[in-house]
């Protein structure tokens, strides 16, 4: 693949020229090459997709859209196994995982072409209101030039909980993916272009957050961000958002709970416990990463836990039966192993803690588990995105919801209990904008994703997904004979 931004329907080179390594983070060897954006590539693609949102972009109609996002879903089914391979390389989960990331990416953009098929027949809905000399209706328009701009950790499928819904709008947009794993957004472009898609409507620019990020953040041609990523990029996108009083999404960080009471099926509390904080090497938003335990039985269940952690099958990601790749980047290597040091320090260590024997290279590390973790400490309190996790016990209900929404983050949370009282109990009462019973993790493309507190602004994925790209217009109509009164009360009759 040439290191070049997908603007205005065509390859092009970045105005400055330069270009930045993408390295595998299983081998640490660089495997490809990706434009650096600036500022200036930022402004051609934003002037692409403001010309063809006023060309006949403008004008589609949902079934339209709908039937383009099926060619795109159609697009990447046909390249699913080379999709997943490059997510692999470019991100180093394994295999598996990436396949699941691809198959989630296909049934989103079908999705929201159904989405977009029912938007048609909401155009003009009425809308009762209190006084029968008005009819009043709804339309729905596009909310113009989108800037999205996404993480590293599920780079395509990221991608497309934005790209889809913005299509599905009759948007344009400016994409931007992370530097550390870009290419599966530039295949993206490859095949929405290859579905139909007029030139200018999707564009992608690659490069750094600083060079490419902020002035999409800050381009005034924006009237839409979506932005997934971390909470300081958050609220400096949200700022620069703020200059223009520009329409804002948040998905931001998290440090979620999951509080297991001690009548829960033990094999069952093991299975989620473990997929809510390894999968993805921990790099997800909702990680369950801290484990608020009943007394009762957090030893045992801390055992269970150990045993089990220490089985995990570490290595490439492109190796099959491996279920715990690298870290993404040396950064995020470094910044997780600095954890394990901070943990060692504020808690009891139970297993892993440190790079795995027998890898030379490779940004990899052990899954590990701290318990006995103090509320005050920073392997409690801050994201860490990586696979720890922090263990806690707790003597009551009220004690265990304490420990849970002590916390700036309010992502997700789960509960586990056979007390079906208890578990509604616990989820009405977690400040949290995702909620699991007796799970930890499973995500649906319907229901509404987002959170509360510091992690987020607005909901992603459903409809709430789709109202982020529209604005809804009301349109009031007099139609009554009758003189409306009050200028001539006031004026002449008065
Ligand atoms: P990040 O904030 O470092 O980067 C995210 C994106 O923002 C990248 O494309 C980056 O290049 C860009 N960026 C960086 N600086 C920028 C700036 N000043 N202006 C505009 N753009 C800029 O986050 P990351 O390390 O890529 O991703 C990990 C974070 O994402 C974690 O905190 C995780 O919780 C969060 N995340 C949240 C969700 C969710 O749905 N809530 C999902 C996935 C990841």
């Amino acid at each position: 693949m040439e290191p070049k931004l997908f603007i205005d329907g065509a390859w092009v080179d970045a105005a400055q020229g330069g270009t930045l390594d993408v390295i595998n983070p299983a081998t640490e060897r660089p495997f490809a090459a990706i434009a650096a954006g600036s500022a200036t590539d930022i402004d051609r693609a934003v002037a692409a997709a403001k010309r063809a949102g006023k060309g006949p972009w403008g004008r589609t109609t949902g079934r339209e859209r709908a039937a383009l996002l099926r060619a795109i879903a159609a697009g990447i089914e046909a390249e699913k196994d080379r999709l997943a391979r490059l997510e692999v390389e470019d991100n180093g989960k394994p295999l598996a995982e990436a396949e699941g990331d691809i198959a989630d990416t296909i049934y989103c953009f079908n999705l929201y072409a159904t989405y977009a098929e029912e938007l048609d027949a909401r155009q003009g809905e009425p809308i009762a209101v209190p006084d029968a000399r008005f009819s009043t209706r709804v339309k729905y328009v596009p909310a113009g030039v989108a800037g999205l701009i996404v993480p590293w950790n599920y780079p395509l499928l990221m991608a497309a909980w934005k790209v889809a819904p913005a299509i599905a709008a009759g948007c344009t947009l400016v994409l931007k993916p992370s530097e550390y794993t870009p290419l599966s957004a530039l295949e993206l472009a490859r095949i929405c272009h290859e579905a139909g898609v007029p030139p200018g409507v999707v564009n992608v620019v690659t490069g750094l957050g600083r060079d490419a990020g902020a002035p999409l953040a800050a381009h005034p041609d924006v009237s839409k961000l979506a932005f997934t990523g971390s909470v300081p990029t958050g609220i400096a996108v949200a700022t620069a958002a703020a200059q223009d009083v520009k329409s804002l999404s948040l998905e931001l960080g998290g440090k979620s709970p999951i509080v297991v009471f001690a009548d829960a099926d033990l094999d069952q509390v093991v299975e989620w416990v473990m997929f809510g904080i390894f999968w993805n090497q921990g790099q997800v938003c909702s990680a369950t990463s801290r484990l608020i335990a009943e007394r009762s039985i957090a030893p045992r269940l801390v055992e269970r836990l150990a045993e089990e952690a220490r089985k995990i099958v570490i290595g490439d990601g492109m190796t099959e039966g491996v279920q715990l790749g690298p870290l993404v980047s040396r950064a995020q290597y470094d910044k997780v192993l600095g954890y394990m040091e901070v943990g060692k320090r504020e808690a009891t260590l139970v297993t892993g803690g440190g790079r795995p024997a027998g890898f030379n290279a490779g940004y990899f590390v052990e899954p590990t588990i701290f318990t006995d973790v103090p509320a005050d400490a920073r392997i409690w309190k801050e994201e860490i995105f990586g696979p720890i996790l922090s263990v806690a016990a707790f003597d009551s209900e009220n004690h265990a919801l304490d420990l849970a929404n002590t916390t700036e983050f309010g992502l997700a949370a789960a509960v586990m209990t056979k007390d079906i009282e208890r578990a509604e109990r616990v989820a009405d009462r977690f400040e949290a904008g995702v909620v699991w019973i007796n799970c930890s993790q499973p995500n649906f493309l319907e229901p509404p994703w987002g959170g509360m507190k510091k992690s987020g602004v607005g909901r992603e994925l459903g409809t709430w997904g789709l109202m982020n790209f529209l604005e809804p217009k009301q349109i009031t109509a007099y139609q009554s004979s009758e003189p409306w009164g009050w200028y001539l009360k006031n004026t002449q009759n008065g």
